[in-house]
């Protein structure tokens, strides 16, 4: 039996001492409610919906089950703290103070947010700690912007003046997925904040701890009632409403490509502008003269980190043919000792796959791989009950046509592709519908430089993989997205530009 056995850690009980009670006091508390104009509200229909713990399946929590009507509630609380001088007449420094106490209260509650994210999407401790801390650094360096929105002034004749303003876009609906609320919620949340926006954010049926819990401790803000709304709920019904209707200004969607394109049909009816972030299948290209030593275990990484549920996961491996043995056979032996395992076990590298539907995807991406024709290198094992395990897992002998070559599988899943030179890893790289990220490994500065400007994609890393900054921006090419978050970006996204022209 390989150490990464797949759910041959499930049964570990993590240690209450080194475990924030306060992430598990709220986990246990009563159904969670919905907040709506700064208050916390049951949904109207009265239903709540259940919470999994993917470590072990079972229900742990419940939510409101918010639909249409809680959401058309939450857009006319978010629009009349729009119209309030409480909010809309506050100075920018006004607005960037805000951001900044959100800020030092996520700062002082890291441990609890951290846990109650790694127990509800199944993420290993150190990594949803890293994530829920990188929150931080979003809002302050959107609250450095909200005194930078700047407008310009065009040159005119003597009695005229003609400037532009900046201008918030009013309600912004931000649906976010369940691999990510942390950095969804505030990548999201923190732009649109500091434009002068109010929000109403909906997180993924799979995971709504997070952001409700947030949203809990951001009370101690004293954001005026309605700038920030959560409301949980189905996609298919609470997001749907959200995307449709006619009081957002603006849609904020992080998820799959295939709901993207829903969420951008469901715009039309009021021309809301939309952000997409969506799906990819980046490649990560590894040539001869790569620093095998660091390439390795990043590549594992690549696909590995997230249990795999990563959107910018490295999941097409392209190794130049003359290091290809030598790579594979290193790639095969570190992705075997990834410790697969409950996302509280200290020891655990990567934690479950969150649903059981889930976990059917990705098993069913492996059987379509060995039925084309690919070679199972190592890994292949899914495991239900309890809790929802893949192990890591790695083929060669792929073709370009193989579904597990084409499209997302949001597991552990790689696939080795064997190349030939600069023009081919290019080629294949490029050949697919989507442009979310890409990652090249050589020493040869020329080559990297090259084959960065090659690459269709939003993101291309060099020596180096999953570092994204809330400096620059981050989205996609193709499939992979419309717009772009983070950065001086995010701004112009979370904001619309007003012309005047006086004349005197
Ligand atoms: P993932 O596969 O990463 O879960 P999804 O695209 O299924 O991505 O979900 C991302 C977010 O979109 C979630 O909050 C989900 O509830 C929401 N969602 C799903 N279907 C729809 C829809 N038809 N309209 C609006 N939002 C939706």
């Amino acid at each position: 039996m390989s150490t990464n056995k797949a759910g041959a850690e499930a049964a570990f009980t993590p240690d209450p001492a080194k475990i924030s009670q306060a992430a598990l006091d709220y986990i246990k508390a009563g159904p969670k409610k919905l907040y709506i104009g700064g208050a916390w509200k049951a949904a109207q229909s009265g239903e709540t919906f259940e919470v999994f713990d993917p470590a072990t399946g079972e229900v742990m929590a419940h939510a409101a089950l918010g639909k249409a009507a809680d959401i058309d509630d939450a857009v006319k609380a978010a629009r009349k703290a729009f119209q309030d001088p409480s909010w809309a007449r506050i100075s920018p420094h006004q607005r960037s103070r805000y951001l900044l106490t959100i800020a030092d209260i996520i700062e002082r509650n890291v441990e609890e947010l951290a846990t109650i994210q790694a127990i509800d999407i199944g993420m290993v401790l150190p990594q949803s700690r890293q994530l829920t801390a990188s929150m931080c650094d979003v809002f302050r360096y959107f609250a450095g912007f909200a005194t930078k929105i700047l407008g310009s002034t065009y040159p005119s004749d003597g009695s005229a003046l003609t400037y532009s303003l900046r201008e918030p876009l009013g309600v912004v609906g931000a649906i976010i997925p369940w691999n990510s609320p942390t950095f969804a919620s505030a990548w999201k949340i923190a732009p649109a904040l500091a434009c002068g926006n109010t929000v109403v954010l909906k997180p993924a049926e799979q995971a709504p701890l997070l952001p409700l819990r947030l949203a809990e401790l951001l009370e101690a803000a004293d954001l005026p009632p309605g700038v920030l709304n959560i409301v949980s709920g189905l996609g298919a019904d609470a997001g749907d409403a959200l995307a449709k209707h006619p009081g957002v200004n603006k849609i904020n969607f992080t998820g799959s490509t295939g709901v993207g394109k829903g969420i951008l049909a469901a715009s039309t009816g009021n021309l809301k502008k939309v952000t997409l972030e969506l799906g990819g299948k980046s490649p990560n290209i590894i040539f001869p003269d790569a620093d095998l030593e660091k390439t390795i275990p990043a590549a594992v990484m690549g696909f590995t980190s997230g249990a795999g549920q990563v959107c910018v996961a490295g999941t097409r491996v392209f190794v130049h043919e003359d290091v290809y043995d030598e790579v594979a056979a290193a790639i095969a032996k570190a992705a075997q000792a990834i410790k697969v395992g409950n996302p509280l076990d200290p020891t655990a590298d990567i934690g479950p796959i969150i649903s059981k539907k889930q976990l059917d995807r990705v098993s069913d991406y492996i059987k379509s791989g060995q039925e084309e024709g690919a070679a199972l290198r190592t890994g292949g094992e899914a495991h239900e009950g309890p809790g929802y395990y893949v192990e890591p897992t790695v083929f060669e002998n792929v073709t370009d046509e193989m579904r597990i070559v084409r499209e997302e599988i949001f597991g552990p899943v790689a696939a080795l592709i064997r190349f030939k030179d600069e023009n081919d890893a290019v080629f294949r790289a490029n050949d697919t519908e989507f442009g979310l990220a890409a990652a090249v490994w050589t020493k040869d500065i020329s080559r990297a430089h090259t084959v960065a400007r090659a690459l269709e994609a939003g993101t291309v890393w060099v020596n180096t993989i999953f570092e994204l900054d809330v400096i620059a921006p981050y989205g996609g090419y193709k499939m992979s997205g419309i717009g772009r978050e983070l950065g001086a970006e995010s701004i112009e996204a979370n904001t619309q530009v007003k012309t005047v022209v006086v004349r005197f």
